[in-house]
């Protein structure tokens, strides 16, 4: 995509501390990280896709061999990481090429990954699970 800041990434009109590269896949240093220790690093594929749903599922599992390395290299010297994929604004998605962040983290860091939990109302577990089993059975009968 012409627009596309990973896609320059990926085709090189943009230069990157790459890690990691094949056909597919490019992982490299996220340039504002969550912290500066560590390495947090994007793993993306070359070609463009906005969303995890777009995906190929063979591409999928590529990227995610990948994402699994650099998490171990990375666990060399860091006490945990995060493993975070956004899809769509209301997730945080900035970039709209498909990219997972391997994030870093340390007993003392003040990076903020949680939520506040909410709790389920009598009923309320029992209709989410039959609507979402309902949502999944669509999905799986599609290729
Ligand atoms: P998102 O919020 O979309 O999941 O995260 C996008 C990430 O891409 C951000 O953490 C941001 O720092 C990173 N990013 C955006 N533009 C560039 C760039 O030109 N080079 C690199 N290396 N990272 C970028
Ligand atoms: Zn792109």
């Amino acid at each position: 995509m012409d627009d596309c800041v990973f896609c320059k990434i990926a085709s090189k009109q943009i230069p990157c501390f790459s890690l990691y590269e094949d056909d597919d896949v490019i992982a490299f240093l996220d340039i504002a990280p969550a912290t500066k220790k560590g390495g947090h690093t994007l793993v993306i594929p070359k070609k463009h896709y906005e969303s995890i749903t777009e995906v190929p599922d063979e591409l999928l599992a590529k990227i995610m061999a990948v994402v699994k390395k650099i998490t171990n290299a990375i666990l060399k010297d860091a006490d945990g990481v995060n493993v975070l994929q956004n899809n769509g604004k209301a997730a945080g998605q900035f970039v709209k090429h498909i990219h997972f962040h391997i994030v870093p983290r340390y007993n003392d860091d003040k990076i903020g990954i949680t939520w506040e939990c909410e709790k389920y109302d009598g009923g309320e577990i029992e209709k989410e699970h039959e609507k979402l089993k309902k949502l999944l059975e669509e999905c799986l009968l599609k290729p």
